[in-house]
């Protein structure tokens, strides 16, 4: 009898262990998802016409086989010359910060010494212990360029402060770069073409180029779930897991909910897959937990994200030559606003604009499920979005046309909370069998698509070499990689 896998989420992991196994091994894949969406976090929401991606997903990849895996699924994908800029003082700063004219201008003679002496005492006399995100940060750009472009941006993502977040977080998003090595770069950059966009030896902060689908994120995972239906597999949509049925050391089989008409279904399988978070699924397992792992689990913490999508006949900040900006997105390091990004889709894909005249971006804000923000209606949150992006001088608010918000749950996996006896929680959930953690919430790791994909094509390799290791899929993405770094 054929064999069964079933994959919870049908976000980038999800969907390529379905196509991994469809591809690679004789086990039918029956991915569940929630949501009315495909594409998980990757996904791309189209409102009116106008696409929303939520986050601004970059397509670039140091593993050789996510990016030709990526060009099999879409041959058609823009090349993006990356641009994106800081924003502080109502006035841009390069991203990564350069030491330009125009930063010296941007600080001030005065300021950019201060901070050129503070980054010399750093390199002097490190912190040596860095117990904390902070200490990470001023070691590697000395305290005052830490305070004047970090501090705020990194506090609003996370909600607390930054001595409070573990160094890991920036060992994962900033790995690498230091003023030293963004200096090398623009040297290096001098010298060599951009043609190719070979991305192995950046930083992942400085990637140059990238690629990206013409309709965003969500027409590959849109165009993968086609294929995966083709090609024999199943996925049901708008239903979600409440329940893993378990039998000594095995998930024998799930139960899952239908959103709409509340029916529940119980479906069997081999073999489990799950991308959705950790601390939801060991809500989910049916049978008694050791109270320490409980305890862990309920303790992991998520930072979930709002988007509100504004359409406006034009920005009011300009590029020096009166066109429009050319940024993808603009960190908004003005303390005086709660918005932390701006996304400007146009300038990821024309297609993104169902009218090219028009400016279609989106305001980013980070919050914790059921706080002040993530409780604001929707009007409340587009009036919020209007006034701040006035009150920063980047728009006429009378300029908006029209606006919708997106809220995502758990949109970053925190690594502060019970993070830090994360791994006995790992080696309780390893003694199940027959389950994989891929992905991100799955494996509770700051995991780019490429490395949500990555484990879940080790996990679907492991399977088809009847290996039970799941070291190897944890591993994914502790070392010699790079990651999200925004
Ligand atoms: C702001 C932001 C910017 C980003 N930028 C980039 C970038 O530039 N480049 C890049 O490569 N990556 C980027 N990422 C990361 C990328 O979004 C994730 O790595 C990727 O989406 C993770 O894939 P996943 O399948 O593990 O999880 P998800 O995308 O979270 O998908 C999980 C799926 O599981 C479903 N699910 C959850 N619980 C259940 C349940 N109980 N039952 C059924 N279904 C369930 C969810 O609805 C969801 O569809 C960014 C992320 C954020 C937040």
């Amino acid at each position: 009898m054929q064999k069964t896998a079933i994959i919870i989420g049908a976000g980038p992991a999800g969907l390529t262990a379905a196509y991994e196994l469809l591809k690679k091994t004789n086990i039918k894949p029956i991915v569940i998802e929630k949501s009315v969406h495909i594409g998980g976090i990757s996904k791309t929401v189209n409102y009116k016409g106008n696409r929303i991606d939520i986050g601004g997903h970059r397509f670039f990849s140091k593993s050789d086989r996510v990016m030709k895996w990526w060009q099999e699924i879409d041959d058609n994908m823009l090349i993006r010359n990356r641009k994106s800029r800081i924003y502080f003082n109502r006035t841009f700063f390069d991203y990564p910060v350069s030491l330009s004219l125009q930063t010296i201008r941007g600080l001030g003679l005065f300021k950019t010494i201060k901070i050129g002496l503070s980054y010399i005492k750093q390199i002097l006399l490190p912190i040596k212990k860095e117990s904390n995100l902070e200490d990470f940060l001023i070691n590697r750009f000395g305290r005052e360029l830490y305070k004047t472009f970090f501090e705020s941006y990194t506090e609003k993502v996370w909600g607390i402060p930054c001595d409070q977040i573990s160094a890991a977080w920036g060992a994962q998003r900033i790995k690498g770069l230091s003023i030293t090595k963004a200096l090398l770069h623009i040297v290096k950059n001098m010298f060599t073409s951009k043609k190719n966009i070979e991305q192995k030896n950046v930083e992942t902060t400085l990637i140059a180029q990238f690629l990206y689908p013409k309709h965003g994120p969500g027409q590959i995972w849109e165009t993968v779930a086609e294929k995966i239906n083709q090609m024999g597999g199943q996925i049901i949509m708008e239903h979600t897991l409440t329940s893993l049925n378990v039998k000594t050391d095995k998930i024998i089989s799930v139960e899952i909910i239908d959103n709409k008409t509340h029916e529940i279904k119980t479906i069997s399988g081999d073999y489990v897959f799950s991308s959705m978070p950790i601390r939801e699924l060991v809500q989910a397992l049916d049978e008694p937990i050791p109270k320490e792992i409980q305890a862990i689990s309920d303790g992991l913490v998520y930072r979930d994200f709002i988007t509100v999508g504004l359409l406006l006949d034009k920005l009011k900040i300009k590029e020096p030559d009166g066109s429009q900006i050319k940024d993808h997105w603009i960190y908004i390091q003005e303390p005086d606003v709660l918005v932390g990004r701006l996304q400007v889709f146009n300038n990821w894909s024309p297609y993104m604009a169902a009218d090219k005249t028009k400016t279609w971006v989106g305001l980013e804000y980070f919050c914790t499920e059921g706080d002040k923000l993530w409780s604001m209606t929707e009007k409340e949150l587009i009036d919020l979005a209007k006034k701040e992006l006035a009150q920063i001088d980047i728009i006429d608010a009378d300029n908006v046309l029209d606006a919708t918000v997106i809220k995502q749950e758990k949109a970053y996996p925190a690594y502060f909370g019970t993070y830090n006896q994360f791994n006995t929680l790992k080696n309780y959930l390893n003694s199940y069998k027959n389950i994989y953690f891929i992905g991100r919430n799955g494996m509770h790791h700051y995991n780019n698509q490429d490395h949500s994909m990555l484990s879940a094509i080790k996990a679907v390799e492991n399977i088809a070499n009847n290996t039970i290791d799941k070291e190897s899929v944890w591993n994914i993405n502790t070392e010699k990689e790079y990651h999200e770094s925004k």
